[in-house]
């Protein structure tokens, strides 16, 4: 049989930094699923002559949960949500320590410190500060914040508190955002972005797929990311919590989640990306494909639902031939599964069944 040279010549072209046609683009979402294989085998050369082999863990701390003013159609912690979520203000800093002393256990590199709501105010900033400098006392662990909307300021504040990256995800395309929220603008999350690159720090900023958006709007939103040279790309799969706006919404199968990852690999080349909320439920059998395109996923448990274990994790990824990175970006040598638990107590939430 013949394969296809279309996707290896579309990884020739993205491993020369140039960019992929739109209608190359759509090509790769909507390409047959016996051609999937090709398809990843395209996108790993791309991802291998930038990451190797190595795979990034990050760890996710929902610092604050719930209550939250804005009305983001995806999200179980926004006041228009009736999900049965956890709700708690910003947790005390000893709390934050046992998720950072968590993440150095499971060799995560990056703890992400997630705070709902719009904006911080000055209270929960300062309590972020104080927390960032407690966790890069104790751990080599890099931070990443997210807080919501910040001015040049904040960013300035963070930087010098330790953080290394921030992240604010566009989450979908300009386009499609109306659908999705109301309460702010695409652009004042580009306004973010852009105030994390001018301050010199990592920035971090992906999105949400499956919300009902078109193919254009996949495309478009990784074009958008490519513009604001977006160094970290979290891709996450929407998963339809009951009492959510977008509770309904199945939009996905495995398979194309994992056409999405290879054309984000191919239009964001030298980028991080990480398979985020979403992959247990939507990848399913097929979660470990995915580490073909991208380089970096979670480990643990997400915002307000449950990943599998840090071992299944940890294992899928030794099956496969890949190995941990180290925050210094090198390859772990050591046992991976050293002091690594069995299972720590699980999110709140059980999976949400979207077949
Ligand atoms: S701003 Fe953040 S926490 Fe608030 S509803 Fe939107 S995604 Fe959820």
């Amino acid at each position: 049989m013949t394969v296809l040279p279309i996707w290896q010549s579309l990884a020739d072209k993205a491993l020369a930094g140039d960019l992929l046609s739109r209608d190359e683009a759509r090509a790769v979402l909507t390409a047959p699923d016996d051609q999937l294989l090709d398809q990843l085998a395209a996108a790993y050369r791309v991802r291998r002559a930038t990451w190797g082999n190595r795979v990034r863990l990050h760890f996710l701390l929902n610092a604050q949960s719930g209550l939250c003013p804005e009305d983001c159609g995806y999200c179980s912690q926004s006041k228009i949500s009736a999900a049965e979520i956890e709700k708690y203000p910003m947790l005390a800093q000893e709390r934050i320590m046992e998720a950072a002393d968590r993440a150095a256990q499971l060799k995560a590199g990056t703890l992400c410190m997630v705070i709902s709501g719009r904006s911080p105010g000055e209270t929960v900033f300062g309590k972020v500060l104080d927390a960032v400098k407690a966790v890069r006392a104790k751990h080599d662990l890099k931070i990443c914040a997210c807080l919501g909307l910040l001015n040049e300021e904040q960013v300035l504040r963070l930087k010098e508190a330790g953080v290394e990256t921030v992240n604010h995800n566009l989450n979908t395309s300009a386009n499609y955002t109306p659908e999705i929220v109301n309460t702010h603008t695409f652009e004042d999350r580009v306004n973010t972005v852009a105030a994390v690159k001018k301050a010199g720090m990592k920035t971090c900023s992906g999105g949400i797929l499956g919300m009902g958006e078109s193919h254009d709007d996949v495309i478009d939103l990784a074009l958008s990311l490519r513009e604001l040279d977006v160094k970290s790309v979290p891709v996450n799969f929407l998963i339809p919590v009951p009492g959510t706006k977008l509770e309904g919404v199945r939009q996905l199968d495995p398979r194309q989640c994992l056409r999405i990852l290879s054309l984000y690999r191919l239009l964001l080349p030298t980028q991080e990306i990480r398979i985020s909320g979403g992959r247990e439920v939507h990848l399913r059998s097929m979660q470990v494909m995915g580490l073909y395109p991208a380089n970096s996923i979670f480990v643990g448990d997400y915002l307000t639902t449950q990943g599998q274990t840090a071992r299944e994790d940890l294992r899928m990824i030794e099956d496969a031939g890949f190995v941990l990175e180290t925050p210094d970006g090198d390859a772990f040598t050591g046992d991976p599964f050293d002091g690594v638990p069995e299972a720590y107590p699980r999110a709140p939430l059980p999976l949400v069944d979207v077949a």
